[in-house]
């Protein structure tokens, strides 16, 4: 047919959003829709770090697609991309093909190990739903084991690589986890370590650092053990070599010190850095009008010259203005420049804790954990107006 093909790859944040404009703006007939994703559900990463330490359950974390689109208006396709052609305008699926008129590369990213011994092989990492299962069972696991081999101390060290946004999320829950589970299993909690391991100077690089200082006092009183300014050399099966190889012995390693884009775009011949394509202001692929890349895997700059961090705050603005171009290419219409607009960051400490920056003012405490629930109740409304609220937001 006439009618042009627009694909969307990957129902994260970005795709999310372009899937939920494009179903509002495009007219009857006006355009074929096509979304892939490779789980029939929804997550929010945003949520992860709590199923992750085993303080909410996964579901909690994650919508059924179709609860989201209009399945009148949108084919939704379960399944897995493995080739992205962009000379032949395809996408190849682990289970067809898909040919296009416009590409949307909503993928999300992938851990970054920086090349660090063993860190891919022996470490976990908080990305999905299936992934914090894992996390959450591996930890309650390492409990039961304890009891029945109490010399291995290692049982109940619990070491978290990287101190930024997710990391310390993921800390502040693991904290407020350990005492019931030293109660569940009977074990002795002073024999419970945790070491947030971080290479920078500080945690949190580049946030407010009163703030700063008050989170890490937070979790230092909770128990936690900052080792920052210390890189992470090697992991091993037996735990990870840090410094000047100095060997912390653990059974639970959990990385969550970088991000890169997803590898089927470099595949695919864009040119990336750590897998990040340099988009336009329309939020094109380089010399190209009919491939837009958003979320993890587009890299923009501020207007002083540094890259956005990738979040699901901008991955949704992004997502709105792709719809918008899409639609206006379609009518032959100009398109529209992305401009980030920073509602601000809050990143919890576990319960009724939290640190955040957001209207240009700094909170901490009750306030700014409050302030985490109302974006995350914020962010149900925009995909699955009040319905959704009432469903998970309880939950948050
Ligand atoms: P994603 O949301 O990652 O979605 C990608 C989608 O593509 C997923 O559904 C995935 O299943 C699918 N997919 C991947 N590969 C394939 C494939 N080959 N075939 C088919 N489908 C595929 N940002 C904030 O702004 N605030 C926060 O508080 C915050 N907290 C975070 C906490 C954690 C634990 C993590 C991991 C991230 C957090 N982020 C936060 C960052 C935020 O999650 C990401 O920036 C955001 O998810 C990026 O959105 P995206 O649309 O690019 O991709």
């Amino acid at each position: 047919s006439s009618i042009p093909k627009i694909v969307i790859l990957g129902a994260g944040y970005g795709g999310v959003l372009t899937a939920l404009r494009l179903q509002k703006e495009l007219n009857y007939n006006e355009a074929d829709v096509t979304l892939v994703n490779k789980h029939d559900y929804h997550y929010f990463t945003t949520h992860l770090h709590m199923p992750a330490a085993g303080t909410d359950n996964p579901e909690n974390a994650r919508v059924n697609i179709s609860k989201l689109i209009d399945e009148f208006k949108i084919d939704f396709v379960k399944s897995t991309v493995v080739q992205i052609r962009p000379q032949d305008k395809k996408v190849i699926l682990e289970d067809g093909t898909l040919s296009y008129d416009y590409l949307v590369i909503g993928l999300g990213g992938e851990p970054e190990t920086f090349g660090i011994p063993g860190l891919a092989e022996h470490a976990m990492s908080i990305r999905s739903i299936n992934s914090v299962r894992l996390i959450r069972e591996h930890i309650e696991y390492q409990f039961a084991r304890y009891k029945l081999e109490p010399h291995r101390t290692d049982y109940l060290t619990f070491v978290v690589g990287g101190a930024g946004f997710t990391g310390i999320e993921f800390i502040g829950e693991l904290a407020d986890r350990m005492p019931l589970l030293c109660k569940q299993y009977d074990v002795d909690p002073n024999l419970v370590k945790i070491y947030n391991v971080e290479a920078a100077p500080s945690a949190l690089p580049g946030f407010d650092p009163e703030l700063v200082e008050y989170g890490m006092d937070v979790l230092a009183k909770k128990g936690v053990t900052f080792r920052i300014g210390t890189a992470i050399k090697e992991c091993t099966p037996s735990g990870v070599v840090v410094g000047d190889n100095e060997e912390i012995k653990s059974a639970t390693v959990i990385w969550t010190g970088g991000i890169r884009g997803n590898r089927l775009i470099e595949e695919a011949g864009f040119e990336t850095m750590r897998g990040r394509v340099k988009i336009s202001d329309h939020l094109l692929a380089p010399d190209s009008d009919h491939v837009y890349i958003i979320g993890d895997n587009s890299l923009m700059f501020n207007p002083e010259g540094r890259p956005y961090p990738p979040t699901a705050q901008i991955a949704m603005q992004q997502g709105v203005v792709c719809a918008h171009n899409l639609v206006a290419s379609i009518r032959n219409q100009p398109l529209k420049e992305f401009t980030f607009s920073n509602k601000g960051t809050v990143a919890s400490l576990g319960k009724g804790e939290a640190i955040g920056v957001a209207f240009g003012k700094k909170y901490k405490g009750r306030v700014a954990s409050w302030l985490k629930k109302a974006i995350d109740i914020r962010y149900l409304f925009i995909i699955g107006g009040i319905q959704l609220v009432l469903r998970k937001g309880k939950f948050l």
